[in-house]
């Protein structure tokens, strides 16, 4: 790294992440480049962010003009790219409506919140139905809210005490769940594929289940597909594998492709929980962020990239597989779904991470013992394979 950088990070920012070894200076496509030359096949995607990987023309186009246009002007007044894009957005799912803001732990701040009105609405201002289930694992963000839904040690750790109303269930388990919900609790808040702790994917039979249990006890069914959604696992949101429909879904990462935003979508029966100044973000759904979304929309439904993930994720996910077969001493499990997979490693990920990177691979790494493999979702079959090869030398030597 260039030693003016290094220098800035270390005298000039906090160290609230582990330093990072490589900066980087401009991206194309699936390819970033350092600040050395250097150029790397990304898949990271800033986090499952880069929906059409870097500098995407389209997106370009639609952010410059837009830039030129009209940035911000707070919620004090209507935009139309605002509106264009929660109409748009409202063909994913069945009636329901949209509330925008800026990130993930938001958008589930504000899942937060509607289950709290829902629970008011249920048993009245002096009840005591504010609790919500997460499931063991789950991440859901860093804020207070946030935090307390993310039953982690590491996350928790230092930011006692936590906001009352959580409880957690075992993912998969739904009787662990039906123990926990009693008249104090209002709605379940889950991931359809854990991300943060490794790519575990809830099971269909299970999110059918527990639509079920929601429905007979009058819970919110709250879906976080802040990494999962937005076209990642091959459909719109991941729920659809499980043919269910929540009562709320959270979305952020790669709704805008790489411009800070996120939403919430609320079924139509309880879309009239907020009423107006019961919840707000000056920044919420700018039209610049709306312009930087509106383009990942255009682009998913012009390339057809829905059936293009699930087409040539079956392919990978084979090869990957089958390296799996030839390396057990070495990977453990292949999981996820589309272009969110999880290579689940019989040894801690970050050396392997490192060692990926030296070989021109960028890989994010998840709990113990997970290498997360994000594609930005216009990465072609080439790609995919060139990852699958860097992977296998990489494990061989
Ligand atoms: C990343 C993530 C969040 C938090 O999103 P931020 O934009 O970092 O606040 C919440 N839930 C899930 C499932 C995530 O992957």
């Amino acid at each position: 790294m260039n030693e003016n950088t290094q220098n800035q990070y270390d005298s000039y920012l906090i160290h609230n992440y582990g330093a990072p070894a490589i900066s980087l200076v401009s991206g194309k496509g699936a390819s970033v480049q350092d600040d050395q030359g250097r150029e790397y096949l990304d898949f990271t995607s800033g986090i499952a962010v880069n929906a059409l990987g870097h500098s995407h023309p389209d997106w370009v186009e639609s952010v410059s003009k837009q830039a030129g246009t009209l940035i911000h002007c707070s919620n004090l007044f209507a935009t139309p790219k605002q509106g264009e894009l929660a109409e748009r957005l409202s063909r994913y799912t069945p009636k329901g409506r949209f509330l925008f803001c800026n990130s993930g732990t938001e958008a589930n701040e504000a899942l937060i919140k509607l289950a709290r009105l829902h629970g008011r609405a249920l048993a009245g201002e002096e009840g005591k139905r504010y609790t919500v289930i997460t499931a063991e694992n789950a991440f859901h963000g860093r804020t207070f809210g946030g935090m307390a839904a993310t039953p982690q040690e590491k996350i928790q750790n230092g930011f006692r005490p936590m906001l009352p109303g959580f409880r957690h269930a075992k993912l998969n388990d739904i009787d662990s769940f039906a123990e926990q919900i009693d008249d104090e609790v209002c709605a379940v808040l889950l991931e359809t594929i854990q991300g943060e702790s490794g790519i575990n994917p809830a099971k269909p039979e299970f999110l059918r289940d527990l639509r079920a249990l929601c429905t007979e006890r009058n819970v919110l069914l709250l879906i976080d597909e802040v990494q999962c959604g937005v076209g990642r696992s091959g459909k719109f949101y991941a729920y659809e594998y499980a043919g269910i429909e929540p009562d709320a879904i959270g979305m952020a990462k790669g709704l805008a492709g790489g411009f800070p935003i996120g939403a919430i979508w609320v079924a139509e029966a309880y879309a009239d929980l907020f009423t107006p100044g019961s919840h707000g973000t000056t920044f919420g759904g700018t039209p610049l962020a709306c312009s930087a979304a509106l383009a990942v929309l255009d682009v998913i439904e012009k390339e057809n990239l829905l059936e293009r993930i699930t087409r040539q994720s079956e392919a990978w996910h084979q090869e990957l597989r089958n390296l799996a077969a030839k390396l057990p001493h070495k990977i453990k499990q292949v999981r996820g779904l589309g272009y969110l997979v999880g290579v689940g490693l019989t040894e801690p990920p970050l050396p392997v991470v490192a060692k990926l990177r030296e070989a021109g691979l960028l890989t994010a790494p998840a709990g113990n013992n997970t290498v997360r493999l994000i594609p930005p979702l216009i990465a072609t079959e080439a790609e995919l394979q060139k990852a699958t090869q860097i992977l296998e030398q990489v494990l061989s030597d």
